[in-house]
């Protein structure tokens, strides 16, 4: 089931929970919900990255950037270090 991202639309309004940003792990065909289960604040729904079918050199660049390593599996035990 997919994780949606969920924050507060009035930060002022909103309670701990949904200040900042929560996560809510809903069935893929439950409608998109709008309040924070918390206090009932009215919220929007964060667009996040595709997990899959997203520009994979998007996710090398930034992975790059973040000090990550990429390695490649080339043989049996044998890694080739791509950057
Ligand atoms: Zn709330």
């Amino acid at each position: 089931m997919p994780i949606r991202e969920y924050s507060a639309i009035d930060p002022k309004k909103s309670c701990s929970h949904c200040k900042v940003r929560f996560e809510q792990v809903e069935p893929m065909d439950a409608p998109a919900g709008n309040v924070c289960p918390e206090c009932g604040n009215t919220v929007q729904r964060q667009i996040s990255a595709p997990s899959v079918g997203g520009s994979q050199s998007g996710f090398d660049d930034r992975a790059k950037s973040a000090g990550f390593q990429k390695l490649k599996k080339t043989g049996h035990g044998e890694y080739e270090k791509k950057y």
